[in-house]
């Protein structure tokens, strides 16, 4: 179907229900931009178009000043919105900033973080070219004097979630990773065990979202069986981009 009479099929349905509902449809800022920046006749990005960088900066300006959490802007030393490429195919979505994230002002850089970047080079990726972040922009609070990191609480994912609905909607990846229970919880709301989710596909807004163990789990639990199943959600992920897998990557962890 060719682009404008796909516009006008959505307009009419969006008509449709503003005529016969009291809530009237409802567009995030980002999806309304990227279509203002798509010529009608052609279905083409317009030239001198925002570029998906573009759109990212303004939902990063307000998550820097964001106090939707007060104890949370409180505690923090900066926010942490996501790191890497906007037009990314791959994108990881961890649960929260831990200690280092949250000096460092970039997810996934302590132990954690290393793990995940060696797996991503395994995948034949630099980590510049993936998109990172996590569903808290924000590091979940600790008691004084106590060290360590704490798992997000259920209304703070809840809070955070809508920048993490734009950022996807902006980069509109291929294939989504999403890392841990905590993560899956705040993505779509369920809750599950790792054993039941993981290494199968699942979808968010029809975007193939593939469930792994979170890298910390593996710093944990470091035998080769664990680390072996992610590799293998992982190989589906490369599958599923259609990227070329080498012997050596197929044996890898094995
Ligand atoms: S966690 Fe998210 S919603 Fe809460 S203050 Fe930080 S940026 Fe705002």
């Amino acid at each position: 179907m060719q682009f404008p009479s796909a516009l006008d099929l959505v307009l009419s349905a969006l008509e449709k229900i503003r005529e016969t509902t009291d809530r009237l449809p409802h567009a995030s800022r980002a999806a309304l931009l990227r279509l203002q920046s798509i010529e009608l006749e052609t279905g083409r990005v317009r030239p001198g178009a925002p570029s998906k960088a573009d759109l990212l900066a303004p939902i990063r300006e307000r998550v820097c000043v964001c106090t939707k959490c007060p104890h949370l802007a409180r505690s923090r030393t900066q926010t942490v919105f996501g790191v890497g490429n906007p037009d990314a195919d791959l994108m990881f979505i961890g649960e929260a900033p831990g200690v280092d994230e949250d000096l460092q002002g970039e997810p996934f850089v302590g132990r954690a973080g290393q793990l995940l970047t060696k797996i991503i080079k395994a995948m034949g990726f630099a980590r510049e070219e993936v998109y990172i972040t996590n569903i808290l922009k924000c590091r979940p609070d600790m008691p004084a004097g106590s060290f360590g990191n704490r798992v997000p609480t259920p209304i703070e994912m809840q809070t955070c979630r809508p920048y993490l609905v734009e950022q996807i909607e902006v980069i509109q990846p291929k294939v989504v990773v999403a890392l841990g229970a905590v993560a899956v919880e705040g993505l779509l709301g369920v809750r599950g065990t790792m054993r039941d989710l993981r290494g199968r596909w699942h979808t968010y807004n029809q975007t193939p979202l593939m469930i792994t163990y979170h890298p910390a789990y593996l710093l944990r639990n470091q035998a080769p069986s664990e680390k072996r199943k992610v590799w293998e959600d992982m190989l589906q992920v490369l599958e599923r981009l259609e990227q070329p897998i080498t012997d050596k990557q197929r044996n890898y962890f094995l």
